[in-house]
């Protein structure tokens, strides 16, 4: 192929003869219906093998082109014509006699006509069988400008005809288990099935492979994991931990219950603790970091917890220490913008070892901090570090004990996948006597309805948020100037006998302290702000949010965003101000007027992003996925992961000669994740 074409394939990230029979379509059009023209029917859908009589352009040319074409057909059993469009360039080639294959639909004017979808030159209709275009499925690709449909279809026919017979790296026994085509035959079916059947197994197939891939690097990961690293057995005593609970001004819940048991039975055994933790928000995900970090101290180690943010950090700082005071704990704050005595006293205790849990922004693990006997990491929120920013600490031969916490924009699907090396424990019920955000979507020109609303809130001795708008992903300067006018509109015409407070940021964080404990001991009724309070904040005594410019917001963001104010005893609410665009944008404020659950929301928010996007950009270390929804095929996910472990108990490294092409596969998926697969 030429060059332009070879960069067109490039940028459909087709850059191999493999890439290129991997790129799957996206949909196949049944032409295989194929008929007499002395059976047609009127309104029917069928395909024609027939002579050409003679042909006409139709329409009027554009710019010297002819847009369609009507050609008079005879198969031998009766004559008609065919229009079809876009085709005008063939004219020259229909000569009479020439054989065509043509799809299209029936219809009654002046007689029956067929109205063509597609029409090709065929040199012998016996060999129909083969060609790419007609009288069969017909792949539909998903195609670039200079790439269209019918080019990577040509395209991907000679390149399975060129690969030759493709070899499987699946081991047999599996195939057979599950009941699967062979990948040479899977490949084949996909692009030009015989049938709707064969069409289903090769789908299946391709759907196994993919995720079969997938959790058997990650099975192999944890498999490597557990045997070069060990962890340390915690033998907490519950010197701590009991009368920390006791002192809790509400008991546990039962999820939150069992949850600890399942953490703090992890720490205990001498393999390296991974955990996920999901929980939606306001689930009461912090006493169970804290439960485990006390567990941490009582066995003699040390225990981190990591924030995304500053804001959230200073939180977790101030309420952790809160808790802990009367018990002999000592709780430090490392952030990245600690003045620098401050800073170096915080070190100080951390590698001393006097400092017993220790609150950070990542600034904990990427600044190197070297700590006395780090034995537990907790990071919250983990969404927003994504996968590949996963902890890398490590401590004198002993590996601590992870335990991430996520507000689940992750359906529960799909965290096997994502995490599918991790144990997942789920806090799946919510504290008693949570009332669900009454939220609502609100068209510009109506937001001072919002805001009068806001005001009973406000009279009633209650606090509210208000989001100002994103401009970029970013905090650019334009969001601090959308901030400051928002601000000042509050300020001076909608609640000029209200304290109102700014927080973005920009702000130094000094600055930033002073607002939220501002915000805290209710000094600030109104708190103007950025995304910077999207997560964990926790101001029982607000009541009312509004979101500005709500249709920028990602569902999981707004969702977050509503989950500052479901904490409090009062019914809360949530405004919506939004101008949506788009489609999705309104399904997005659809779902979470409609939904307060956040698991249902993510998995709403799956199905209007698409999944292809969701492992890229956001969640590093994992491949695209080419053919899997993870959505529709959870069952076998399910049985690919099943096998997948299996496989990788009986065969850690891969090594055995029948294992090798997976491997290899396994290489060409994952990249340098899984360099160490090779090393001897
Ligand atoms: P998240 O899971 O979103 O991080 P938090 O840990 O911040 O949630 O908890 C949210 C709020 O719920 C906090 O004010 C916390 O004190 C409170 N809380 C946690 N557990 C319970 C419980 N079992 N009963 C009542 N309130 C609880
Ligand atoms: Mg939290």
């Amino acid at each position: 192929m030429g060059p332009r074409i070879a960069a067109a394939l490039g940028d459909l990230g087709v850059r191999t003869l493999a890439d290129l029979v991997s790129h799957y379509p996206s949909r196949h059009e049944d032409l295989s219906n194929v008929k007499p023209i002395s059976d047609l029917r009127v309104g029917e859908k069928a395909t024609v093998v027939a002579r050409v009589v003679n042909v006409k352009p139709v329409g009027r040319p554009v710019r010297g082109r002819v847009p369609g074409l009507s050609a008079q057909l005879y198969d031998g059993t009766g004559y008609m014509p065919a229009t079809v469009w876009g085709r005008g360039w063939l004219l020259n080639q229909l000569v009479p006699d020439t054989w065509v294959v043509v799809s299209g639909e029936v219809q009654r004017k002046y007689g029956l006509q067929l109205a063509a979808k597609s029409i090709e030159v065929v040199d012998d209709p016996a060999t129909l069988g083969e060609s790419a275009h007609a009288g069969r499925f017909v792949p539909v690709y998903p195609a670039n400008k200079a790439i269209n449909a019918r080019r990577a279809r040509t395209l991907i026919h000679r390149g399975l005809d060129g690969a030759g017979r493709i070899l499987d790296p699946l081991p047999a026994a599996i195939l057979a288990r599950q009941n699967l085509p062979n990948l040479h035959d899977a490949i084949h079916e996909i692009h030009f099935p015989s049938d709707r059947d064969c069409l289903k197994e090769a789908t299946r197939r391709l759907v196994f492979h993919e995720l079969f891939l997938i959790q058997t690097g990650l099975a192999a990961r944890k498999a490597r994991l557990e045997k070069t690293e060990t962890g340390r057995r915690h033998r907490g005593d519950g010197r701590l931990l009991n009368p920390f609970l006791k002192a809790l001004p509400f008991g546990l819940t039962g999820a939150q219950e069992r949850v600890i048991g399942e953490v703090l039975e992890g720490m205990r055994s001498e393999k390296p603790m991974r955990r996920l933790l999901q929980g939606d928000v306001g689930s009461g995900k912090t006493v169970v970091a804290v439960a485990g970090l006390l567990s941490a101290v009582e066995s003699g180690g040390q225990g981190a917890i990591m924030a995304p943010t500053e804001v959230l950090a200073e939180q977790h700082y101030l309420s952790i220490s809160a808790a802990l005071k009367d018990l002999p704990v000592n709780v430090v704050l490392l952030t990245g913008s600690q003045g620098a005595q401050e800073r170096r006293a915080a070190l100080e205790a951390v590698a001393g070892g006097e400092a017993h849990v220790v609150v950070g922004t990542h600034a904990l693990i990427q600044k190197g901090v070297d700590f006395h006997n780090l034995s537990l990491v907790v990071v919250d929120e983990q969404h927003r570090f994504g996968v590949g920013q996963r902890t890398e600490f490590k401590e004198k031969g002993v590996t601590p004990d992870t335990l991430i916490m996520t507000a689940t924009p992750i359906p529960r699907t799909l965290s096997l996948t994502l995490y599918g090396d991790l144990e997942v424990s789920i806090l799946d019920e919510l504290p008693p006597g949570r009332k669900p955000v009454d939220t609502r979507a609100i068209a510009v020109a109506e937001r001072y309805e919002a805001y009068e609303s806001v005001a009973e809130e406000l009279e009633a001795g209650r606090q509210a948020y208000v989001i100002c708008p994103l401009v970029e992903e970013s905090e650019a300067l334009e969001d601090v100037r959308a901030a400051e006018e928002l601000y000042d509109e509050l300020v001076t015409e909608i609640f000029p006998e209200r304290r109102v407070g700014l927080l973005h940021g920009r702000m130094k964080a000094q600055e930033k302290r002073e607002v939220m404990a501002a915000f805290r001991s209710r000094e600030i009724e109104v708190l103007v702000a950025t995304v910077v309070v999207e997560v964990g904040v926790d101001v029982p005594n607000a009541s009312a949010i509004v979101i500005e410019g709500a249709e920028r917001f990602g569902l999981s963001q707004l969702h977050q965003l509503r989950g500052r104010v479901c904490r409090g005893l009062h019914p809360p609410k949530c405004f919506l101000v939004a101008d949506p665009k788009t489609d999705d944008s309104q399904k997005r404020l659809d779902a979470l007027c409609d939904h307060q659950d956040g698991f249902k929301l993510s998995e709403v928010d799956l199905a209007i992003r698409g999944e292809g996007t969701l492992f890229g950009a956001r969640q590093s270390g994992m491949p695209d996925l080419k053919i899997a929804k993870l959505l529709r095929d959870i069952d076998i996910l399910v049985e690919a992961r099943r096998e997948a472990f299996e496989l990788v108990a009986d065969d850690p490294t891969l090594r055995k000669p029948h294992h090798r092409p997976l491997r290899r596969e396994i290489r060409d998926l994952l990249g340098r994740d899984v360099d160490w697969l090779f090393k001897e």
